[in-house]
């Protein structure tokens, strides 16, 4: 079986199924699952990630969070945690660069939450001081937590909704016709969830809603306000969420969400107003800052110009190239911002200030 003729047979069995359930499906199925079944990383993968391009960008994400662990007084011992680690390349970058800084890797426990098996392998392998966890929650309730996502997020569930007349909503819901998948609106309906949009949204406008994204960051934000610690969360989108961002991406480009369940990358915008929301009752937020200016404040040109000085031909037009692209506004200089979230006695995390007009809490 495939996982499109289970889906297919599922839809026939209990009806259509929301966008979020088919994205679940697709990404962690735990036999046909995107991510369960594969390393979708790199040139011969599906897509490149920024610690993939550039050691440079794990440096002075360690760096950052170094620097808030001695702001907050260098408490040991402390959980340094990855949301979705990859091959484990940022980490390991992170850890590398962080050796030089006295008693951080004595006091950190590496802490990693990866719902696929593959790469859990992949982690195991660069990071050998490493333990899993299943979810947020399982961290340690009492140690200071600080912690990164790098395209952790947009791998997470949406549910799409359409802005029907007065206050209701479609959903999008994928069914079936002829043996195929396809897309369609559920009948307008009421959604609780959606009521602060009813303002900033009319008509015909699209919303996303990634339901486990909040409760997530709310469970970060509340051990870095109980323990102390700092979070950088890091992705592509805005918000708040207007519009269709659901994308399928297979070898670099973009593909038919519905055609192969489970063999392309589904991801969304992630909506970073959303996130903020579900934090700042508890932690400072900063602003969602554009990747290429959180890196420039950090200083990655000093950077990129110390490791040019060691390098010719091809190898210096790469690193040139990987500098352009993680900083450059028309590449992810300006598509991907950085959230951070630290306590709100703390100092702001190195290259972020705290949000300039925090909406109501
Ligand atoms: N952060 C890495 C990888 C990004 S790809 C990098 O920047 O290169 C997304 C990662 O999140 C993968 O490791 C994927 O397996 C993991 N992931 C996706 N959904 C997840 C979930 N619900 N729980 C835990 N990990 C998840």
């Amino acid at each position: 079986m495939s996982l499109k003729a289970e889906l297919l047979a599922r839809i026939a069995a209990t009806g259509p199924m929301t966008l979020g359930d088919y994205m679940a499906e697709c990404l962690l199925h735990p036999r046909y699952g995107y991510y369960t079944t594969r390393d979708p990383l790199g040139a011969a993968g599906d897509f490149t990630t920024a610690p993939e391009i550039s050691q440079m960008f794990g440096e002075l994400i360690g760096l950052a969070l170094a620097q808030s662990w001695l702001d907050q007084g260098a408490p040991a011992p402390f959980t340094l945690a990855e949301l979705g680690p990859g091959r484990g390349t940022l980490m390991a970058d992170i850890l590398r660069t962080t050796a030089r800084v006295p008693g951080f890797h004595d006091a950190a426990r590496l802490t990693l939450i990866e719902a696929s098996p593959t790469l859990r392998g992949e982690q195991a392998r660069r990071l050998p001081t490493a333990t899993w966890v299943d979810t947020v929650a399982h961290l340690s309730a009492e140690q200071p937590l600080f912690l990164v996502a790098n395209e952790f997020f947009d791998a997470l569930p949406i549910r799409q909704f359409h802005r029907a007349q007065g206050e209701e909503w479609r959903e999008v819901v994928i069914g079936a016709e002829g043996g195929t998948l396809k897309p369609g609106l559920a009948p307008p309906a009421l959604q609780p969830a959606l009521m602060h949009r009813l303002l900033s949204t009319s008509e015909g406008d699209i919303v996303e809603h990634s339901a486990p994204a909040l409760p997530l960051v709310a469970e970060i934000a509340g051990i870095i306000a109980r323990n102390g610690g700092a979070a950088l969360l890091i992705d592509y989108g805005a918000g708040p969420s207007l519009g269709d961002t659901f994308q399928a991406l297979e070898n670099h480009h973009f593909a038919d969400p519905f055609a192969a369940p489970g063999e392309a990358d589904l991801t969304a915008h992630v909506d970073f107003t959303e996130l903020a929301r579900a934090a700042r009752a508890q932690v400072t937020v900063s602003d969602p800052t554009l990747q290429g200016v959180f890196l420039e404040r950090l200083g990655i040109t000093e950077r990129a110009q110390a490791l040019a000085a060691c390098l010719t031909g091809p190898a210096l037009a790469s690193h040139i190239a990987a500098h352009r692209r993680l900083t450059h506004p028309e590449e992810m200089g300006s598509l991907f911002k950085v959230l951070g979230l630290w306590p709100q006695s703390a100092e702001p995390l190195p290259g972020l200030a705290p949000e300039s007009q925090p909406e109501p809490k």
